[in-house]
């Protein structure tokens, strides 16, 4: 299957944002073995849309769009599609009580101007979306399949995975199977580095990389007749793999590392406390975005000042002057206060330097000591942390993440 990405939106045209939409859609039609032959990019100017369009209904059988969905008058997409191909538009009820009933929760009015978003070029389906009030349109016209999507990726990105890729499945003769790897600690191009002959290699199964800060989705996927046939390729990749990530890989779903910890503390039901300094709340900021957490984390204080330390963990004044706050002694003592007071089963702090200022020869920005204590035992670690400020604290808490994970 021949396809290609339209998107729409002049703010992608001047440099406003990024086209994240792109390069997303790319990947998952690239796994779902779909030939990617165009990328356009077209501001909101129906005209420029049309050409655009009559060039692509021409030359592929796949068409995405994104973007122009909206309420505002610029919003144009539906219309101009609806006018290429002929189609008149209808008012689609079930869209519109949906669009009602989300202003209603929001106690808001629905201006006129909304009521645009739930007209639909006729015989067209209708792809739901949970998380805005602009729905996907589905057209199969002539052979020809053409998908509109709403711009905003945190809309767009779970219509794509839980509508287009089911439909996707559902045309072709082969499966899709995949493999997840979820990988902290290395960027996604160290991680491509890592597997560069297998990324160069493969066109069964695929190979794709997804980046957040600090944590890498890798995806193998397989198509195939049948899961065993999907599963003898997959297991090809899969031990190489494996072994090359080795401590960096944390999970085999898609699970964030933050998720990850959080269930193994709920499944195990241990208890945590928490001191931060350098991190400045970020770690636990990051577990209580799982719910159920409140059962173990007892508390967490960010103990920023010397005298915070002194007064909220018992940190030792001797302790501060002859080592400093950024040292393996405080962090230590630090732990100790934490377990003195709360009583928990596992403790974890923070000290560092996380710049860009305030460093010294003997103790330079980005170094950090993170520490944990469990069953009696501490353990300190001391790293050095190259990048901004927001980079040292990012890394630091996901090495007590992968400290309290161990
Ligand atoms: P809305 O209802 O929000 O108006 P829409 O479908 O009309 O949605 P646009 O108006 O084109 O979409 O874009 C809305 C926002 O979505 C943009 O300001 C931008 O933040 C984001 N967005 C749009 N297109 C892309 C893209 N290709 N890549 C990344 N983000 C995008
Ligand atoms: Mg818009």
């Amino acid at each position: 299957m021949k396809g290609e990405i339209i998107n729409v939106g002049t703010e992608i045209l001047i440099g406003d944002i990024l086209n994240t939409n792109a390069q997303y859609i790319s990947k998952e039609l690239s796994s779902a073995g779909v030939s990617v032959f165009f990328q356009t990019t077209v501001g909101d100017n129906p005209d420029r849309l049309m050409s655009v369009l009559k060039e692509s209904v021409e030359r592929s059988d796949l068409i995405i769009l994104t973007g122009g969905l909206g309420p505002t008058q610029d919003d144009l997409t539906k219309e101009t599609v609806a006018r290429l191909l002929g189609l008149d538009m209808d008012m689609h009820t079930e869209s519109y009580d949906k669009m009602m009933s989300f202003f209603h929760k929001i106690s808001s009015k629905m201006t006129q101007n909304n009521l645009k978003q739930a007209y639909m070029p006729v015989g067209a389906h209708i792809i739901p979306n949970e998380n805005g009030t602009a729905p996907g349109v589905l057209i199969e016209h002539e052979g020809k399949v053409i998908i509109m999507l709403p711009g905003p990726p945190r809309e767009l990105v779970p219509m794509f995975r839980d509508f287009v890729m089911v439909y996707l499945q559902g045309k072709s003769q082969d499966k899709f199977f995949s493999n997840y790897y979820k990988v902290s600690g290395i960027g996604e191009s160290a991680l491509e580095d890592m597997l560069i002959d297998i990324i160069d290699n493969q066109t069964n199964p695929t190979i794709a990389t997804y980046a957040k800060p600090d944590e890498v989705l890798l995806r193998v996927t397989a198509n195939a007749k049948s899961e065993d046939e999907a599963k003898l390729l997959l297991d090809k990749t899969d031990k190489i793999i494996v072994d090359r990530l080795k401590d960096n890989l944390f999970a085999r779903e898609d699970i964030s590392l933050n998720g990850l910890v959080a269930k193994l503390l709920i499944d195990t039901s241990t208890t945590i406390s928490l001191a931060e300094s350098c991190t400045g709340g970020l770690i636990t900021s990051r577990l209580t975005e799982t719910a159920g957490i409140s059962k173990c984390l007892h508390s967490s204080i960010i103990c920023y000042s010397n005298d915070s330390k002194i007064q909220y963990l018992g940190v030792r004044k001797s302790t501060l002057e002859k080592y400093g706050a950024v040292s393996r002694e405080c962090a230590e003592e630090m732990l100790k206060g934490l377990i003195k007071n709360n009583n928990t089963d596992m403790a974890v702090a923070t000290t560092g330097i996380a710049g860009p200022t305030g460093g010294t020869e003997d103790k330079p920005v980005g170094l950090v000591y993170v520490g944990i204590a469990y069953k009696g035992n501490i353990h300190v670690e001391e790293h050095n942390i190259s990048g901004t400020r927001h980079r040292v604290q990012l890394k630091s808490a996901n090495i007590a993440l992968n400290l309290i994970r161990k």
